[in-house]
C-alpha cells in the first residue's frame, strides 16, 4: 500500500483528514510517526505559502508524499484577520481558548450582521515531480460566546452559513459535510486517485 504522510501533529486534523481519506488506498501516517520530523517554521505571509512549505520539507525530510494544510479564520469586520496568524492570535503558544478570548475582545459590540467570517484551507501535496495546492471555504459568522465542546480551534465561535449550531455543536461527520477542510480535502482526493 503506498504511504501518505499528512504534515502535522494535530491529533484532530489527523482524525479528520484520515475520516475523509478512508476509500483511498493509502496507509496515512502523521509526523507523530516519523522519526526526527521536520521542525517547518510556519513564515510564509499567505497560508498558501506555510502549505506548501510544510508540504515541501516533510516530503524532502521522509521521502513520502506528503500532504499539508494550512487554516485560517478570516473574519471580514477584522480585514480577514486573524487569517495566516490563526494559530498565534493571542501570541506564540497560545492556546485555543487564548485566541477565542481574543477574538471575542476584537469584537466586542459587533452586531451579528457584522460579525461575518470564513474558514478557508490550503491543502499542499508534495512527492516526486509533484506540487499542487487546493483550496476549500466555508462562510458562516462569529457567535457573541462559546458554543459547544466538540472539535478544536475556534470552532466553538463558528456557525456556518444556514445552521444555527456551531462547529464544536456538531459531530465529526456533520462537520465534515460542511468544512473548509473537507471541501479542500475532496479535491485533493480528487488529484490522489490520478496518481
Ligand atoms: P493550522 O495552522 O492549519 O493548524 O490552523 C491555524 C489555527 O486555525 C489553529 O490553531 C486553529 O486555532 C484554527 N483552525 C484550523 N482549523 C480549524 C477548524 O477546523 N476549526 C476551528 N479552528 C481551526
Amino acid at each position: 500500500m503506498k504511504k501518505l504522510l499528512i504534515a502535522t501533529h494535530n491529533n484532530h486534523k489527523v482524525e479528520e483528514i484520515k475520516h475523509l481519506l478512508s476509500d483511498l488506498l493509502f496507509e496515512v501516517l502523521s509526523l507523530s510517526d516519523i522519526r526526527n520530523p521536520p521542525k517547518t517554521i510556519e513564515d510564509r505571509p499567505t497560508l498558501e505559502g506555510n502549505a506548501l512549505k510544510k508540504a515541501r520539507e516533510a516530503f524532502h525530510t521522509t521521502g513520502m508524499l506528503t500532504l499539508a494544510d494550512d487554516t485560517g479564520l478570516e473574519c471580514y469586520y477584522l480585514e480577514l484577520q486573524p487569517g495566516v496568524f490563526s494559530a498565534r492570535y493571542a501570541g506564540e503558544n497560545a492556546t485555543y481558548a487564548d485566541n477565542n478570548k481574543k477574538l471575542l475582545s476584537a469584537l466586542k459590540g459587533v452586531p451579528a450582521r457584522r460579525r461575518h467570517a470564513r474558514f478557508r484551507t490550503v491543502v499542499a501535496v508534495a512527492g516526486p515531480k509533484i506540487e499542487k495546492i487546493f483550496e476549500g471555504k466555508v462562510e458562516g459568522k462569529i457567535l457573541e460566546y462559546p458554543q459547544g465542546t466538540l472539535g478544536f480551534g475556534y470552532d466553538p465561535l463558528f456557525v456556518p452559513a444556514g445552521h444555527s449550531r456551531s462547529f464544536a455543536e456538531m459531530a465529526l461527520v456533520g462537520k465534515n459535510q460542511l468544512s473548509h477542510r473537507s471541501e479542500a480535502l475532496k479535491k485533493t482526493i480528487t488529484f490522489l486517485k490520478t496518481l
